[in-house]
C-alpha cells in the first residue's frame, strides 16, 4: 500500500487546528508543524502530501517548497497562501508546488484537492511502459516521465508533465478545460482554473508562445508545427 500521510505546515492556530480535525475525521494520518524549518526532516517515507502555508514565522514557504521538491520529487505539495497575487502563486509553482489554494478557502474544496493528490500519489507507480508520444519536435515518454523539445530535455514539474502528455497525445485537437481538470487534476471542480492557466503559461515559456492555442470558452490545442517529422 502507498503511504497516505499528510504533513500540514501552518502557523495559524485556528486554521491548523480546524484542518487537523477535519483531515483526521476523514481518516488521514495528519501531522502538523507550526514552523517551516522542521518540515524537511518531517516529510518522511510515510508522507504523500505536504500542505504548506507560504507565510511562516521562521522561513520563507517558497524556499521550504523548493527544498522539499528537491529532496522528494514524488511528493505532492499543495501551497496555501493569503497572498493572492499572481506572482506569489507563480513563485510557488516554480518552486515545485503541484497546486495551490488562496485563503480563505472552502474546506470542501481543500478536501477534494487532498483526495485527488492522494489518489494520484497512490496511482503514480505506472503499470507498463507506454510508447513515447510525439508532436512535432516534442517527445513525451510517460514511462520515464521525461520530455524533450528537439534534443533538449524539458525540466517540468509533475502537473506540467501530465498536462503536456495529455496535450501531446491530442496534438492538433482541442482538449477541453473539463477534460484537463479531470485527467490532470483529477477533479470535476471548475470554479477556478487559475492553476491550469498558470501551468499553460509555464508550458508556453518552455515550448514557445504559439505552441498552445487558447480556445476561448473551450480549452486548449497543442499546435503541431508544419515542419514536424
Ligand atoms: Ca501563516
Amino acid at each position: 500500500m502507498s503511504p497516505s500521510g499528510i504533513l500540514l505546515v501552518e502557523d495559524d492556530e485556528a486554521i491548523a487546528s480546524g484542518l487537523v480535525r477535519v483531515l483526521d475525521s476523514q481518516g488521514y494520518a495528519v501531522r502538523r508543524l507550526a514552523r517551516g524549518g522542521p518540515a524537511l526532516g518531517a516529510a518522511d517515507d510515510t508522507t504523500s502530501l505536504v500542505i504548506l502555508d507560504l507565510g511562516l514565522p521562521d522561513a520563507d514557504g517558497i524556499d521550504i517548497c523548493r527544498r522539499l521538491r528537491r529532496a522528494r520529487p514524488e511528493l505532492a505539495i499543495l501551497i496555501l497562501t493569503a497572498r493572492d497575487q499572481e506572482l506569489d502563486v507563480v513563485a510557488g509553482l516554480d518552486a515545485g508546488a503541484d497546486d495551490y489554494l488562496v485563503k480563505p478557502f472552502r474546506l470542501a474544496e481543500l478536501l477534494a484537492r487532498v483526495r485527488a493528490h492522494l489518489r494520484r500519489a497512490a496511482a503514480s507507480a505506472p503499470a507498463g511502459a507506454d510508447e513515447p508520444l510525439r508532436a512535432g519536435d516534442v517527445t513525451v515518454d510517460r514511462a520515464s516521465r521525461r520530455a524533450w523539445r528537439g534534443g533538449d530535455e524539458l525540466d517540468l514539474r509533475p502537473k506540467e508533465f501530465d498536462l503536456l502528455a495529455l496535450l501531446v497525445a491530442e496534438a492538433g485537437r482541442a482538449v477541453t478545460r473539463e477534460r484537463i481538470m479531470r485527467e490532470v487534476w483529477d477533479t470535476d471542480w471548475l470554479g477556478s482554473t487559475k492553476t491550469l492557466d498558470t501551468h499553460i503559461l509555464a508550458l508556453r515559456r518552455r515550448l514557445g508562445p504559439d505552441a498552445i492555442t487558447t480556445l476561448r470558452g473551450v480549452g486548449y490545442r497543442l499546435e503541431v508545427p508544419c515542419d514536424s517529422a
